[in-house]
């Protein structure tokens, strides 16, 4: 049994506390919201009154917060309390400058702080089920003694490399997602056009050169993959404002880093005009009705 100090119980990070608590740790967690601290109790979480509080007898710590502004305030207050040796990690998706600033507070504190930038994907769901992908970056020691316990809250984790690899290898997977899911999206569109099946493009794209996730899982259309959100309204899933939030640390890193994105740009243009027409709260595969008024 460890003890862990969990800060954000929203969405993701109340789930996958609660999955920490199932696995037999200790969990103290806080949240600045008191309908997730209730919940939170509820899943058997000792609730703190302040996030200091939660860290003090932690030795491992997970935040889990909108953005890299709350990681940055969060680490800075918490980090002079927590005990020499603690390993703390941030699972938010925030953009690979914090995630490296963060890092380095840890680094300043000189009480060996071990510390990981660990992302995750798989959504509300896979925080729940605890099937999350865990993409991780830090030193190696503080990856070893990080696995086993992220491991109970998803079933795959990867060490992607030294500090900000895990933001760096989220946003670049994702900036992949937003751009095949307008491609997907443009091509079934243009397949109406000229009188083809939503079926017989799928089923010629999906073993063909054609093929990608965008298109096998989470289709955008009804019919051929009938558990996409497509067939349910375009509920998400993965919402598209979360899809925008992560093309536009994807285009902030570019900027930053001096690649060149041309279709990451592009596509973080058409999901701001998406999110921007009162689509934020749709699954992000909901941009196909939106490609398709475009022209209407
Ligand atoms: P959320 O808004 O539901 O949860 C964030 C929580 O942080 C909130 O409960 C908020 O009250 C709390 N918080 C903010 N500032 C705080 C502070 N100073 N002290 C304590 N608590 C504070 O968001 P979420 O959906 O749980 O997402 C969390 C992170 O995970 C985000 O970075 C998001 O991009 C990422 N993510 C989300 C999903 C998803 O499907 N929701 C998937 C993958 C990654």
């Amino acid at each position: 049994m460890t003890t862990i100090g969990f800060i954000g119980l929203g969405h993701m990070g109340g789930p996958m506390a609660a999955n920490l608590v199932k696995a037999g740790h200790q969990v103290i967690g806080f949240d600045l919201v008191p309908a997730s601290c209730d919940q939170a109790r509820a899943d058997g979480i000792t609730v703190a009154g302040s996030a200091q509080d939660s860290v003090r007898d932690a030795d491992v710590v997970i935040t889990m917060l909108p953005a890299g502004k709350h990681v940055l305030s969060v680490w800075s207050s918490i980090l002079p309390v927590v005990k020499p040796g603690a390993l703390v990690i941030d699972c938010s998706t925030i953009d690979v400058d914090s995630a490296r600033r963060a890092h380095g507070l840890a680094g300043e504190q000189e009480r060996n702080l071990l510390s990981l930038d660990a992302p995750v994907s798989g959504g509300v769901g896979g925080a729940k089920g605890a099937t999350l992908t865990f993409m991780a970056g830090g030193a190696a020691d503080a990856f070893e003694r990080a696995e086993p316990i992220l491991s109970q809250m998803g079933k795959k984790v990867v060490h992607c490399g030294e500090a900000g690899a895990g933001q760096a290898a989220k946003i670049c997977n994702n900036m992949i997602l937003g751009i095949s899911m307008i491609g997907v999206a443009e091509a079934f569109v243009l397949g109406e056009k000229l009188g083809l099946s939503h079926q017989a493009l799928f089923d010629v794209a999906s073993t063909a050169s054609g093929q990608c996730w965008s298109l096998t899982t989470y289709c955008p259309v009804p019919g051929p993959v009938p558990t996409s959100p497509a067939n349910n309204g375009y509920k998400p899933g993965f919402a598209a404002a979360l899809m925008l939030k992560d093309l536009k640390l994807a285009q902030e890193a570019a900027n930053s880093s001096g690649a060149t994105t041309p279709l990451g740009a592009e596509a973080a243009q058409l999901y701001a005009l998406f999110n921007n027409a009162g689509h934020e709260g749709d699954d992000f595969s909901g941009i196909i009705n939106f490609l398709r008024g475009q022209r209407a």
